[in-house]
């Protein structure tokens, strides 16, 4: 002790004996008023009160000196304190614990020391710690607040330090949360030294936020807590659980299966409908699940597992269908492999959605097993009809044959007989050229029916077409009935295939003289339109009456007013599909007892679909043909 007290005489320094567990000082050498501006009475008196110059960061210091001198019975800090003269010095507090006949006592020293290397060290983790982005504060072990950095003041919305300094740590939160503080983090700090929790705190103006605290137990009883402001943070993760328990709920009411997984794990992510189909199940984060990894083969899964490696290692997206047995039931899924790429643009997962096709393809198989027998059905329905027309007009031509030889030998009859027979010869003349007709047009009908566009159409003189048309069919007329009106250009040429184009015309003028009298004339015209050319036939005949128009261009209809006049029916039929087949549009208007007009309009090429002239919009090539005006004409 001698030893001891000198050297603190011969040093700038304070020398102390001080008794462990009493915590007073048995010698004490040096001046504590000139190292910290206490008068020695009361420094032996109160062996703490020096503790009140340090400034707060020193005093959490000297806690931790302590627990050294605990742990390890020796330890060293550096601090500063005020002395009495008014100097801030920086003192090295040195200190032992020796026992001695049982008793613990700790000897130590305060020695002042120039600001050198390791001062400006603890200078700067002061620096460290007042400045830090955590919140930090150390209390007493009575709870006061002795320390307190810059980021905890303006966390809780204090101005300064000073503020806090002195005040119980109760400041920070509402009662509810003190209780709470004191019946669960309390007694786990006392039994790990450490305890780490949420909890909502309390700033000064009253306001509450979400703070995430850890508290550490120092030796002497004080507490240092660390803290955060986690408020936006759990605004954050509450938003995203609300989406992802969003996304859990729709994706589970789905009737897709979606499965995820990154690409060189099991599944993450399964729905429900995906979990009960396939009987695979996501990894929980704890792995408590085993998942599925394609990269580990499993029988039933093969091609799925395949595929699934071949989006990994190529970046596309796969579909396909996959065949599982469900529950002993064959059932087909249509399944799509979709690359996804979470993070930045690196594949990172692979999103499979899965859909019961099982009924649908079931019905694929079906329609296309109806349109494969339709096909058949009608190519076998054109053949017969072709046939069966065949087969009538071998005999039809016979039987006019021998209805002319007939005629012929009629007159070598007697007299009286002659006019009998000759009557009755007509009568089957009449009825087998209709039926011949019938059979012609069945059969023009059903070839036009099946026309392909094959090679180009060669282009036709229109204006050489037409009068070559014109005047044949006069010959047969009385009166020379059909007018012409040529207003084309005399070489005009279009596309179109002359023999169908003719029947069609035909078979217009045919009906225009057929309905009108005797001696009216039927007006055939033929003019270019705004892209190509038109025909038309105007007659002034009996007219249609409007409860048959909508049906005219079907086949074997006929209108009501026909009584007398032979048809089959089937001329207008033939007229629509001559015109389909050159991408023409028809019109009509008619007027009973005044008269039709038949307007037929055709591109200069087969196609597009050309711009009607004046009388009314043209129906398209498939749709019902209605008229678009009914006018007198
Ligand atoms: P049909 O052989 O009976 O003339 P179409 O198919 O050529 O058969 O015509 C269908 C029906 O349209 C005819 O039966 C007739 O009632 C009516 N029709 C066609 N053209 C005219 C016309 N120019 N004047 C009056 N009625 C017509």
């Amino acid at each position: 002790m001698r030893v001891l007290a000198e050297s603190a005489h011969e040093s700038d320094g304070l020398v102390f004996i001080m008794d462990w567990a009493t915590q007073k000082h048995v010698y004490l050498a040096g001046s504590p008023e000139k190292f910290f501006g206490i008068p020695r009475e009361e420094f032996c008196h109160n062996p703490r009160v020096w503790v009140q110059s340090l400034t707060a960061y020193d005093r959490a210091t000297l806690v931790g000196l302590r627990e050294e001198l605990t742990k390890h019975r020796r330890g060293v800090r550096l601090v500063k304190a005020q002395g009495g003269d008014g100097v801030l010095r920086t003192l090295r507090c040195a200190a032992h614990v020796v026992e001695i006949d049982g008793r613990m006592l700790v000897c130590g020293s305060a020695l002042a020391v120039e600001m050198g290397g390791e001062a400006s060290a603890m200078g700067s983790i002061r620096d460290a710690v007042e400045h830090a982005r955590e919140g930090l504060a150390v209390t007493d072990a009575a709870g006061i607040l002795v320390y307190i950095n810059r980021e905890h003041v303006e966390m809780f919305g204090y101005a300064s330090g000073t503020e806090l300094v002195g005040k119980p740590w109760q400041t920070f939160y509402t009662p509810e949360v003190v209780r709470y503080v004191e019946s669960v983090a309390f007694p786990g700090l006392i039994e790990r030294g450490l305890w780490r929790g949420d909890l909502m705190a309390k700033k000064k103006d009253g306001t509450l936020f979400h703070e995430e605290l850890s508290l550490s137990l120092m030796p002497g009883g004080g507490i240092v807590c660390n803290c955060r402001d986690v408020s936006e943070e759990k605004a954050i993760a509450k938003r995203l659980g609300q989406y992802e328990e969003l996304f859990r709920v729709f994706s589970n009411a789905m009737t897709t299966g979606v499965l995820i997984r990154p690409i060189d794990g099991p599944y993450e992510f399964v729905n429900a409908v995906a979990a009960g189909w396939f009987g695979l199940s996501a990894v929980i984060p704890n792995g408590s699940k085993a998942g599925w990894n394609p990269k580990i083969p499993d029988p039933a899964f093969a091609p799925w597992a395949k595929e699934s490696l071949r989006v990994e290692s190529t970046g596309e997206t796969v579909v396909f269908d996959f065949p599982f047995s469900l529950g002993g039931r064959e059932r087909i899924f249509e399944v799509q492999m979709t690359p996804l790429y979470v993070v930045s643009n690196k594949l990172s997962h692979v999103c499979t959605m899965a859909r019961d096709v099982t009924q649908q393809r079931l019905l694929e198989q079906q329609a296309e097993a109806t349109a494969r027998r339709s096909l058949e059905y009608s190519a076998m329905q054109r053949e017969f009809i072709s046939m069966v027309s065949h087969e009538f007009r071998t005999p039809l031509t016979s039987i006019q044959g021998v209805h002319y030889l007939l005629g012929k030998k009629a007159g070598q009859l007697p007299v009286q007989q002659v006019g009998d027979i000759e009557r009755l010869l007509g009568l089957q003349g009449e009825a087998l050229s209709n039926l011949k007709e019938l059979v012609d047009q069945v059969l023009l009908l059903n070839r036009l029916e099946h026309a392909t566009a094959g090679a180009p159409l060669p282009m036709v003189c229109v204006t050489e077409c037409f009068s070559g048309l014109i005047d044949g069919l006069n010959i047969s007329v009385a009166h020379n009935r059909i007018q012409l009106e040529l207003d084309l250009p005399v070489d005009y040429a279009a596309q179109f295939d002359a023999a169908k184009m003719r029947a069609a015309c035909e078979n217009l003028i045919s009906n225009g003289l057929k309905y009108s009298a005797e001696e009216t004339k039927v007006r055939v015209k033929v003019m270019q339109a705004p892209h190509g050319w038109c025909f038309s036939v105007i007659d002034q005949g009996r007219g249609i009456p409007e409860a048959d128009q909508a049906k005219l261009f079907q086949p074997f209809h006929r209108a009501s007013n026909v009584q007398g006049v032979p048809g089959t029916g089937l001329g207008l039929a033939i007229v629509r599909r001559v015109v389909d087949f050159h991408g023409g549009s028809i019109s009509f208007a008619s007027s009973v007892g005044a008269g039709s007009e038949f307007l037929l309009v055709f591109p200069s090429v087969a196609s597009p679909r050309p711009v009607l002239p004046e009388i009314g919009a043209a129906p398209t090539s498939n749709a019902p043909v209605f008229p678009i005006a009914t006018t007198r004409l």
